[in-house]
């Protein structure tokens, strides 16, 4: 209740510290999940409807100039039961996946109902797994031993609730959490020089902020095969940012608090596709003298599935209007018909879904090319442009296979039909086809 009242307070004097000005503070509200093997693992958890009667509370009292960013409530609930949980959960993973579940984390996937629904089924209590636990209570990760004194946490817990602090054992001496058998285990402070000194081959140990010295644009295609589609691609950058770190790339970093390396990347590839033809753009502080040495040592840094096949040198801007090639796989016959009247329309409105809304998008214009190879496969070009709404090329089909099973008048649900999309080459647009 206190901290409810006080981060607006403290926000307040951020912004007065700040100088005014129009200057904005980003406020991160999210609930308070406790985490097993920490000291707050006997804690509740904070109940769903509470912490949206707080958000409405921290909206009406934040000082302009404050944005607030939220946390869904919902989901750390979930968050919260997962955190905790035992053994009962897992089939309730299994029957939530059986009856639909899928991708949680994304928001517009999230569907909390399910998870009561299907825990009621199973006559577990989803409620049970916030509440406090007793400190002598048997918890579920017991068994799981972290190496601390088996007091620890509850001494950490009771310094908590008499806000006393507990000084960093690295400069102040050891607090006698247990870990430590100060043999080979043991605090280390790190050393940046020393570090630089023993940084084996690929590891540059290097400062995370560095001068700037020339910029030269490279582009890198690479292809996303197997079962490397299913890497997302948020979570590609993290993997490509480590094997360009590990090759040793000059790469040049950004400048702030979190200096991050200067790499472009084509437009995300929906999740489950493969393709022949993505690139990335990498700003380097050196021109780069071998080529193939360096295409060897970056796929030598690679993970399975990714493969980088060429690079160039190339200028800063990317691509505005770009053409893409995909080829198509379907479980069905190619739905010649469809593709016939498509290709005679004026106009073909497409209804999907963008940032969580309903939109309308001609599909006409962005399809370039689409050519019946043989029953079952297709290629289609399409356009897309940066910073305006396209289509996904499984939109577009989905569409044609659902037109075609409308008019057999098919039941088939035409989002379950496992459709195959590989992506092959992209070029910029030069306005050619049909
Ligand atoms: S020095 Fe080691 S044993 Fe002591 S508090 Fe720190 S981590 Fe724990």
């Amino acid at each position: 209740e206190e901290d409810i009242d006080a981060i607006p307070a403290l926000t307040a004097r951020a912004l007065r510290a700040a100088g005014g000005g129009g200057r904005t503070i980003n406020v991160s509200i999210g609930t308070f999940v406790p985490k097993p093997h920490t000291a707050f693992q006997w804690e509740p958890q904070l109940a769903a409807v509470t912490a949206y009667e707080y958000i409405e509370r921290l909206k009406r009292a934040m000082p302009k100039g404050a944005k607030l960013k939220l946390n869904d409530p919902q989901n750390s609930f979930l968050e919260g039961v997962f955190s905790r949980g035992d053994r009962r959960l897992a089939p309730l993973i299994e029957k939530a996946w059986r009856t639909g579940a899928r991708l949680d984390a994304w928001s517009e996937y999230f569907n909390l109902g399910r998870w009561q629904e299907t825990a009621a089924e199973l006559g577990i209590d989803l409620n049970d797994y916030l509440r406090r636990r007793e400190l002598d209570e048997v918890l579920p990760w017991d068994h799981i031993d972290c190496g601390l004194e088996p007091d620890f946490q509850a001494r950490e817990l009771a310094k908590a609730r008499e806000e006393a602090y507990t000084p960093d054992c690295r400069v102040h001496g050891c607090q006698g959490c247990g870990l430590c058998d100060f043999k080979t285990i043991k605090p280390v402070v790190y050393d940046a020089a020393a570090a630089r000194a023993e940084a084996p081959r690929g590891f540059s140990a290097r400062p995370a902020v560095r001068q700037p010295e020339g910029a030269y644009y490279y582009r890198f295609t690479y292809e996303k095969r197997g079962l490397a589609r299913f890497v997302g691609h948020l979570e590609f950058l993290q993997t490509l940012f480590r094997a360009v770190e590990r090759a040793g790339l000059p790469v040049k970093f950004s400048q702030g608090f979190n200096p991050s390396p200067r790499i472009s990347f084509s437009p995300a590839l929906p999740l489950g596709m493969e393709s022949l033809a993505e690139y990335f753009t990498a700003e380097l502080q050196t021109p780069l003298s071998d080529l193939d040495g360096w295409l060897k040592r970056m796929n030598d840094e690679m993970p399975q599935g990714f493969n980088i096949l060429e690079i160039k040198l190339t200028g800063k801007g990317q691509p505005l209007k770009i053409v893409t090639d995909y080829r198509i796989t379907l479980p069905v016959e190619v739905p010649a018909d469809e593709i016939d009247k498509f290709l005679r329309a004026g106009e073909y409105p497409l209804s999907v879904i963008r940032k969580g809304r309903k939109r309308e998008i001609d599909a006409r214009p962005l399809v370039r090319g689409i050519e019946v190879l043989d029953d079952s496969t297709l290629a289609l070009s399409m356009v897309s442009e940066i910073s305006k709404a396209g289509i996904k090329p499984l939109e577009f089909i989905q569409a044609l296979l659902g037109a075609k099973n409308k008019n057999d008048e098919n039941d088939k649900n035409d989002k379950d039909t496992p459709v195959r999309v590989v992506k092959l080459a992209w070029r910029e647009d030069d306005g050619n086809g049909y």
